[in-house]
């Protein structure tokens, strides 16, 4: 039995749960093909008309070795949509949902579930080389094996040219690097790889007001901004603002990322809520940052900012490495794994009145990965 999905597992769940619950689901073929040809698929779930309710946008699968991701993803759509079914809540170790609670998911918000967004880089670290991180385009390696990828997460449009946007002594390789041989290689352009395409169609079609991005390690929260630390009180010091570029990303000087207080509040709000129900579900304490710590990347388009994603960094990595190595990961129950994205969205749903407002869109999710077991062990 495999304890982790693979990528036609992933895809036929989508399948079934369209199948078992019509009323409820429908699949969405995103545009674009991976560069091994696959077709990939989101899941919306919304009771009777989408139209004009809250959408939530959950991703996972960006990183191809922080497996559990896509598996918490598939697992909560399918608890949520069987517990509606059945007119029932569901209860994750302290975390109780009652009934009227799933209600409230299914039939007032839309909720758009895409669990893998790179299967590509997902299906080669499952059989060939479990720490692959970027996808599988090999445009750039120049017949290198070792400089095939792009890192999704660092391909996105937001201070992309990051060489512009940053100071030099934040040029570290986790921030990004423009080297393909590196793991945070971003790309020849923004939104050149169609993994990438992909969320930002959904980011489009959708313009959700609140987006969880799952990754791994160490079961962190980790909230916009990521560009520099957060600030309240000078709106001129932000990222759109030239005057700053190549000032930003240095901790503990100046310049930091503007938010409004109201900004500030409602994502901090929404971040302590999911880092509490990650505690009650997992029964021990989890973390809460803003993910500049962490160097995420923040996607901005047509007005709108929007936190994307975060990740590994370099340091991170290295002990993820090692803790692969030792067998140290623990699998963690379905159940808390699902607790923990079941709640997330529960009160990102529930704060949903108020973050439609907000400039910027969401927070970030970083939940500790499930993988336990590597390929050959
Ligand atoms: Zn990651």
């Amino acid at each position: 039995m495999a304890l982790i999905l693979n990528t036609t597992e992933i895809a036929s769940a989508l399948i079934n749960f369209e199948a078992t619950y019509p009323e409820l689901c429908r699949r969405l073929q995103l545009p674009k093909k991976t560069y091994e040809g696959r077709v990939c698929h989101a899941l919306q779930i919304a009771k009777g008309h989408a139209q004009h309710k809250p959408v939530v946008l959950i991703i996972a699968g960006v990183h191809a070795r922080e497996w559990g991701g896509p598996d918490i993803v598939v697992n909560f759509a399918g608890d949520l949509l069987r517990a509606y079914s059945k007119g029932k809540g569901l209860q994750y170790l302290k975390k109780t949902f009652l009934a009227r609670d799933i209600r409230t998911i299914v039939e007032e918000s839309t909720l758009v579930v895409f669990p893998c967004v790179n299967p590509d880089g997902v299906e080669f670290s499952h059989t060939k080389r479990y720490l692959w991180r970027k996808n599988r385009n090999p445009a750039h390696s120049k017949g290198d094996a070792k400089k095939i990828g792009v890192d999704i997460n660092r391909n996105y449009d937001f201070m992309w040219d990051f060489k512009k946007f940053f100071h030099p002594a934040a040029w570290t390789d986790s921030l990004a690097s423009d080297n393909p041989a590196i793991e945070t290689f971003h790309g020849p352009e923004p939104f050149s790889e169609p993994e990438t395409q992909n969320v930002r169609w959904l980011m489009d079609r959708f313009n959700p007001v609140l987006f969880l991005d799952l990754h791994s390690y160490d079961g962190d929260v980790l909230f916009s901004w990521g560009s520099d630390e957060n600030q309240i009180t000078d709106p001129s010091q932000n990222f759109i603002n030239p005057a700053y570029n190549g000032k930003r990303g240095r901790i503990g000087d100046t310049y930091r990322e503007y938010l409004s207080m109201r900004d500030y509040e409602t994502a901090t709000g929404i971040a302590t809520a999911v880092s509490d129900a990650m505690r009650d579900v997992r029964n021990r304490p989890s973390g809460l940052n803003q993910d500049v710590f962490l160097h995420s990347r923040i996607q901005l388009r047509g007005g709108h900012q929007r936190s994307v994603s975060s990740d590994l960094e370099s340091e991170d990595t290295r002990q993820d490495d090692a803790r692969r190595h030792t067998g140290a990961y623990r699998f963690l129950s379905h159940t808390a794994n699902l607790g923990r994205a079941a709640f997330a969205a529960r009160h990102l749903v529930s704060v949903g009145s108020s973050a439609r407002e907000l400039k910027f869109g969401c927070i970030d999710g970083v939940i500790e990965t499930t993988a336990a077991v590597c390929p050959g062990q």
